[in-house]
């Protein structure tokens, strides 16, 4: 799987995907990830992304020339040399998109490429959702500034669907959907400075101490949320 993802912060994205399982899978080459600034791609001396909106009002408006020559200088690049056609998909996030499900995600991982837009200030000239984009991506009903945290949110999303992205110790929840978990000690008395709440303590479920999988897997089934929309 490789991601690119068109922004004005390329910096944002370096700190969270040079961590953890996006640096492990990046080494292992299991996921690229290419930022692209859309100030490379302008075609206006001063590399301005953004003009008012027609129609008046507050806030600027992303262009759309640079998202347009942006994806297509990805698109050919991944064309170029290559017999198979690959999977593309270009994805606006917008939070008059679609909600971003499980089910999304898992559909998303079967892509070769995903060019994910991130938008910023008022918005992304139409024309971008219209032409360019697949699809229209919302990670919720809230409104951010820009599209780059829902990238982040969506690349580990699927990323989690591709083979080998998670280790084998985080690997359960995919198979089991999610469910409480708890670790040692198996009683957590809280202290209110040197007082201790005697015979108050915070009890793990007996369940899981018995060491009865078939119980175990039950009560994790029950008291889980299956990974399934
Ligand atoms: N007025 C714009 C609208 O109604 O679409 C909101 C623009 S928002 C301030 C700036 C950018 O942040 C959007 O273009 C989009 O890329 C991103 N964004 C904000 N909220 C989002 C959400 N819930 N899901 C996905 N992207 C979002």
């Amino acid at each position: 799987m490789r991601f690119h993802i068109l922004t004005i912060f390329p910096d944002i994205f370096d700190s969270y995907l040079n961590e953890s399982l996006f640096k492990r899978a990046q080494k292992a080459k299991r996921v690229l990830i290419k930022t692209y600034d859309l100030r490379d791609f302008t075609r206006d001396p001063h590399r301005k992304v953004d003009d008012r909106p027609f129609g008046g009002g507050p806030g600027m408006v992303l262009k759309v020339q640079p998202i347009w020559s942006a994806v297509r200088a990805i698109t050919m690049r991944i064309a170029k040399g290559r017999t198979r056609r690959p999977r593309i998909r270009t994805i606006l996030f917008s939070p008059r998109g679609k909600t971003l499900t499980a089910a999304t995600a898992r559909r998303l991982a079967r892509y070769d490429h995903l060019v994910l837009i991130c938008g910023r200030y008022e918005g992304v000239d139409e024309r971008v959702a219209d032409h360019i984009a697949d699809e229209e991506v919302s990670i919720g009903d809230y409104v951010l500034s820009g599209g780059e945290l829902p990238a982040l949110v969506l690349m580990e999303a699927v990323s989690r669907h591709i083979p080998g992205f998670l280790g084998k110790e985080e690997s359960l929840e995919e198979v089991n959907g999610s469910f409480p978990t708890y670790t040692r000690p198996e009683v957590f008395v809280p202290k209110h400075g040197s007082r201790t709440m005697r015979g108050r303590g915070w009890n793990v479920p007996p369940i899981l101490l018995s060491g009865d999988h078939k119980k175990i897997k039950q009560w994790r089934e029950t008291h889980g949320a299956a990974e399934t929309s």
